[in-house]
């Protein structure tokens, strides 16, 4: 499922209410360095020259949308950055955000600006700083397990390695969202499972460092590319959810 449109909705998400989307990517592929297993937006396509929106048209659809919404009276909880792969690709993602959270202010004061992202760029400092100026930075980590990440995620960057995603993560100082999707399956007939005991051994060592001021954990909710992996019972997502809020943290579950 691609989205057709820079500015989308506002949909009701599961884990974030009344969203306004913006889709900083193609209108008709996906862009992202990652290629998780269970994408929404399918495989990745090989394109040459990926057409990305310009600052004005963002700019301009968000502006137009945003009044329309405000005419209407639809109360918005929050503007969320994700759509057809990872935003902070995109090079103009710092006046981006700088220019939603004036627009924020304007039309909407109490909707929060939300970037869904799968933590591959924060070695940029403009994004680093651009996650800073949003409300909720929302940063995957899929397994704490190089090989089962590796599998799950399929970076483009084979050497990428969960130390250095940890690493960088760091630099927010627990002031972020972590977001986790759990499944289990197989992967052309080999087991795949983030649940399992020694993955979640693992999962919870990095999040006790890195020790997120929230935690978000799903399962798959809509069709994925890869066919052969399912959702994990909901039982098994309470049970994770109370392991870590016995240890303080905010978590939300969706199942
Ligand atoms: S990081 Fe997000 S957009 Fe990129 S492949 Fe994974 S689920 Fe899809």
């Amino acid at each position: 499922m691609l989205f057709n449109k820079i500015v989308y909705g506002p949909i009701h998400s599961r884990r974030l209410g009344t969203s306004l989307g913006v889709n900083l990517l193609p209108t008709h592929a996906k862009v992202c360095t990652f290629d998780c297993i269970y994408c929404e937006c399918g495989w990745n396509k090989p394109i040459l020259h990926p057409t990305l929106p310009t600052f004005a048209q963002v700019h301009s659809e968000l502006e137009k949308t945003l009044k329309e919404l405000k005419e209407q009276c639809v109360d918005l909880d929050v503007i969320t950055f994700s759509g057809n792969g990872e935003p902070t690709l995109h090079p103009e993602f710092l006046e981006i955000i700088q220019d939603t959270c004036k627009l924020r202010s304007i039309y909407c004061p109490n909707a929060k600006v939300s970037v869904l992202s799968n933590a591959t760029q924060l070695a940029r400092k403009d994004v680093v700083e651009a996650l800073c100026l949003c409300d909720n930075r929302i940063l995957k980590l899929d397994s704490a397990i190089d090989k089962t990440m590796q599998r799950i995620d399929q970076p483009l960057n084979k050497s990428l390695t969960v130390d250095q995603i940890v690493n960088s993560l760091q630099v927010f100082k627990g002031d972020f969202t972590l977001q986790t999707c759990f499944l289990q399956g197989d992967i052309d007939g080999v087991e795949i499972d983030n649940t399992t005991p020694q993955e979640l051994q693992a999962w919870y060592k990095v999040v006790n460092l890195l020790n997120p001021k929230q935690i978000m954990i799903y399962v798959i909710d809509r069709a994925t590319p890869l066919q052969s992996i399912n959702k994990v019972p909901a039982e098994k997502m309470n049970h994770i959810a109370q392991q870590l809020r016995q240890h303080g943290f905010n978590v939300i579950v969706s199942i």
